[in-house]
């Protein structure tokens, strides 16, 4: 394709170029940790980047939607994030302060305030953290510890909160006796089966007869930590209707609320913040990523009542870092004063438009869904289409329906009360609707060849999903609709290729409509 070729270095690369690339990748599987992750699937060496565009040491170059984990929202090295960095350089500030008050930190704190959900910004307290999403985590752990005397957390089914001990707690994977784990309502793979409004009112439902059954198994929390769009998890929107339940279901048992915001904040899904679709205010915001411009910095914003912790309760040597907070400065502001988070909306719903095209052409796409530029292509296994849709409706997981506990009532009470008060839709999420359809099984491996066929063309994609076969695209707010228009070229010619590859002789395409040619993609891409 014209695009493909024009971005693409091609392989006539000088030998030289190649070996250095080569010896630096061969060193880097023979020195670091077998946990590596990114760098097993993008054996890449990034030498420069600018926006959406990275250069390898081999000079090829790669359109990159995975943006440093959802990092990057105006893309790599920003002139205004550069200038930003330069001027403290030449300021001859400090660099590193630990907590104490500078300009810097400052106008950072200033910026922040002004765009929190009003009803938080007028009594917040922020308190810097370790630098990572999963330090910040921990710390709205703790706060909410001190703020109720409680211990236990409440968090749900496919979250990701980070790699330290109480956030890895809290983590769809793991189990633990601190964490109690709720269903998060999804659509495709419901975990009661029905999904859209329904599934997400039984999911509603479920938390409540958990906190207010005494037998439940679960103590009243110190407080409930949820991801507006889950995002390790499999991209998955929470319905706006199922946002407010929890505040209030929250709110009305005095637990604190904490919304982890590490990967949708700043624009991210089509609003300033997340919670903003669906006007809840939390208790606790945790933000990360984003927040500094591509420079590592974590913090927790929260209700001043909270702050029960006395001084020193939570130190740390790094929590000062002040070319990541004037980086941070700058980005809010240039979201904020450039309307990016509505061009995230505009252009994700677009994107997300043309990617259901796709999926109506390949059986290996069970699912497209997203909200703004946080999307995500479900793959999945295309030869049992016909045969799951003629299964049974699945067992509902976590209901016992042959015992006579609480899950076995609720389900009762629901199928006699029928549709009488089904909760608010979930508006503006691009989820598909819930149906009575049954997911596909997921196909992990199909994902990887997607990714790699991505590579080869150009396009870098993270994997995400409970079962890794979700491909997740992540690119800067900044990317412009032409650079849009090829990442979904590149995709789908990558998938086209998968397809092809693994069906060789019996297609899983699906015929192509008339008005939606193979040799015609400006139809789709534009
Ligand atoms: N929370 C969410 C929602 C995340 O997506 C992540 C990272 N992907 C984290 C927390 C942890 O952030 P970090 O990797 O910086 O520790």
């Amino acid at each position: 394709m014209a695009v493909t070729e024009s971005l693409r270095g091609g392989t006539s690369e000088p030998a030289g170029v190649r070996s250095v690339h080569e010896g630096i990748l061969r060193r880097q599987s023979a020195r670091e940790s077998a946990a590596r992750t990114y760098a097993r699937a993008l054996p890449i060496v990034p030498v420069r980047a600018r926006g959406l565009t990275i250069e390898g040491a081999d000079g090829r170059r790669y359109l990159d939607c995975l943006s440093g984990a959802g990092t990057l929202a105006l893309g790599h090295n920003h002139p205004v994030v550069l200038e930003a960095i330069r001027k403290v350089l030449d300021s001859g500030a400090p660099l590193h302060v630990l907590d104490l008050a500078t300009p810097v930190k400052d106008a950072f704190i200033t910026e922040l305030f002004h765009t929190l959900p009003p009803g938080l910004a007028g009594h917040a307290r922020v308190q810097f953290c370790g630098p990572a999403g999963t330090d910040a985590v921990e710390a709205a752990f703790k706060l909410v510890r001190a703020a109720t005397g409680r211990t236990g957390i409440l968090a749900f089914s496919g979250a990701y909160h980070g790699m330290t001990a109480g956030a890895l707690e809290a983590s769809g994977g793991a189990y633990d006796v601190r964490v109690a784990r709720l269903p998060y309502p999804q659509d495709y793979r419901c975990p009661f089966g029905v999904g859209g409004e329904r599934g997400a009112e039984l999911a509603a439902r479920w938390t409540e007869s958990v906190l207010d059954d005494p037998k439940s198994g679960v103590p009243r929390p110190a407080g409930m930590i949820l991801e507006p769009v889950q995002g390790e998890g499999g991209v998955i929107p929470a319905p706006d209707g199922w946002m407010r339940r929890m505040r209030q279901i929250t709110a009305d048992r005095s637990i604190p609320l904490i919304a982890d915001e590490v990967q949708t904040g700043v624009g991210r899904t089509g609003s300033f913040w997340a919670v903003e679709h669906s006007g809840v205010t939390p208790d606790v915001m945790v933000l990360s990523k984003a927040i500094g411009g591509s420079l590592p910095l974590a913090v927790i914003v929260y209700r001043d009542d909270l702050d029960a912790w006395q001084p020193g309760a939570h130190a740390g040597t790094f929590r000062g870092n002040q070319l990541a907070m004037a980086a941070g400065t700058a980005t809010l502001a240039y979201v904020r004063e450039n309307r990016l988070a509505e061009r995230a909306a505009e252009l994700g719903s677009r994107m997300l438009s043309q990617l259901r095209g796709l999926a109506g052409e390949f059986a290996c796409i069970g699912d497209v869904r997203g909200r703004g530029l946080m999307i995500g292509v479900e793959v999945v296994e295309p030869e049992t289409d016909r045969e799951r849709a003629e299964e049974p409706p699945a067992n509902l997981p976590g209901i016992d329906r042959t015992g006579s506990g609480p899950g076995l009532e609720l389900l009762a009470a629901l199928e006699l009360e029928g549709d009488r008060d089904a909760p608010h839709q979930a508006e503006g999420a691009a989820t598909a609707q819930g149906t009575d359809r049954h997911p596909r099984p997921a196909a992990p491996e199909l994902a990887v060849a997607v990714q790699r066929e991505c590579l080869r063309r150009g396009l870098i994609v993270e994997l995400g999903g409970r079962h890794s076969s979700v491909v997740r695209l992540l690119p800067p707010l900044t990317i412009s609709d032409e650079q849009a228009d090829a990442v979904l070229d590149r995709l789908a010619d990558a998938v086209d290729a998968v397809s092809r590859d693994r069906t060789a002789g019996h297609p899983t395409r699906r015929p192509i409509p008339q008005h939606r040619r193979s040799d015609d993609r400006a139809d789709w891409a534009g």
